[in-house]
């Protein structure tokens, strides 16, 4: 394996795109509306897709399209709770994530390279079934074991979502006439705006040792004036202080430098290096090797990708009050690629909250 400084890093960025470019026939990156499963076996029930702390349906997220050695098709999901309540500080238990694998040749999709067109108007509207006959939720797009019982003809993952979509839509429509495939499925505001994820290689200037920085080379001349200046009203001995100011400036600079590598590509809404390191914004919070648990398969994890506070600015969850919020989610997938190709399989993910917002 290459050293970790040589890796290309993949940038991920959010583009506006048709929408039969995201559905699962075209093995989308993407983020946002319904997710496009990958295989049809295996896809995750609504007790999998529900938040670990308030227990409610989880929105989906993204998605990353990532075929590696092995593996011809992979995707990897993200989804994340909907209630900024389950955000608080570095809680990750709001966030699931799922990798799923098939080979080339399977009863889903064709051998060959996914249509370069449309397909006819009749088929591009969202469909709430997979191929294999299983019914999919109307609000979230996950698996929808639960049927309306008076028409039977739309399912759902659970009560709530049965509840958003009946006083939205479905009450006014509920009977035996009623086609589930022509009407046009109601906003229920629980979806994320969709849009594309399309990647490019980043590209590094030559002085990027900046990046590599030594974070213990710092002078006491860094420090000295902010030391002096704050020393009477702290009654802190000079040693004491001077560690808080090393530590200070220790965070401002990872914060520097985390600012620095993005500047060039300030849209970047994750980095992809499959084995390489996390780009942190923050010192705190930065997981030992034994905070990453192994895979269910008992190999060891390793980084695959992060996802940049910028995506934020693309879910619409903007609002005076508080938000879903977070700095880094970082995403750690089995190091031996384990099969999953007739189940989806838990990863981990890692949330590095913006310094100053723990609660
Ligand atoms: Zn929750
Ligand atoms: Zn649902
Ligand atoms: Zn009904
Ligand atoms: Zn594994």
């Amino acid at each position: 394996m290459m050293a970790a400084s040589v890796k290309v890093i993949e940038l991920g960025f959010v583009q506006e795109a048709e929408s039969w470019r995201l559905r699962s026939l075209q093995f989308p990156s993407k983020t946002g509306g319904r997710p496009a499963w990958l295989g049809e076996a295996g896809v995750p029930g609504p007790e999998a897709v529900q938040c670990g702390l308030c227990g409610k349906p989880l929105a989906f997220l993204l998605q990353v399209y990532a075929p590696c050695t092995g593996s011809f098709h992979r995707t990897i999901f993200i989804f994340c709770c909907r209630d900024p309540q389950c955000h608080h500080g570095a809680e990750r238990r709001c966030f699931k994530v799922f990798r799923n694998q098939l080979p080339r040749k399977n009863d889903t999709y064709s051998y060959g390279p996914p249509p370069d067109s449309p397909p006819p108007a009749s088929e591009d509207s969202i469909s709430f079934q997979l191929k294999c006959g299983l019914r999919l939720c109307r609000v979230c797009g996950c698996l929808g074991p639960k049927t309306c019982s008076k028409c039977h003809k739309v399912n759902y993952c659970s009560r709530i979502h049965q509840l958003m979509d009946w006083k939205l839509q479905h009450k006014h429509l509920c009977n035996e006439s009623f086609d589930a495939q022509g009407v046009q499925v109601a906003v229920h505001g629980f979806l994320f705006p969709e849009y594309e994820i399309v990647t490019e290689p980043e590209e590094t200037d030559s002085d990027d040792d900046s990046t590599g920085m030594e974070l213990d080379t710092l002078t006491s001349e860094d420090t000295s004036s902010c030391i002096e200046s704050s020393l009477d009203e702290l009654k802190l001995d000079e040693n004491e202080l001077s560690a808080m100011a090393k530590q200070e400036t220790k965070e401002d600079k990872i914060f520097n430098s985390f600012k620095k590598r993005i500047s060039s590509e300030p849209e970047q809404v994750l980095r992809y290096c499959k084995g390489g390191d996390p780009l942190w914004l923050s010192l705190q919070h930065i997981p030992e090797k034994d905070d990453i648990p192994k895979c269910a398969c008992g190999a060891k994890r390793m980084f695959e990708f992060q996802v940049m506070p910028q995506l934020l600015n693309h879910l619409k969850v903007d609002s005076l009050e508080e938000s879903i919020d977070w700095g880094i989610l970082a995403v750690y997938t089995c190091a031996a690629n384990c099969n999953a190709e007739k189940h989806y399989v838990e990863e981990f993910l890692w949330k590095q909250d913006v310094p100053g917002n723990t609660m």
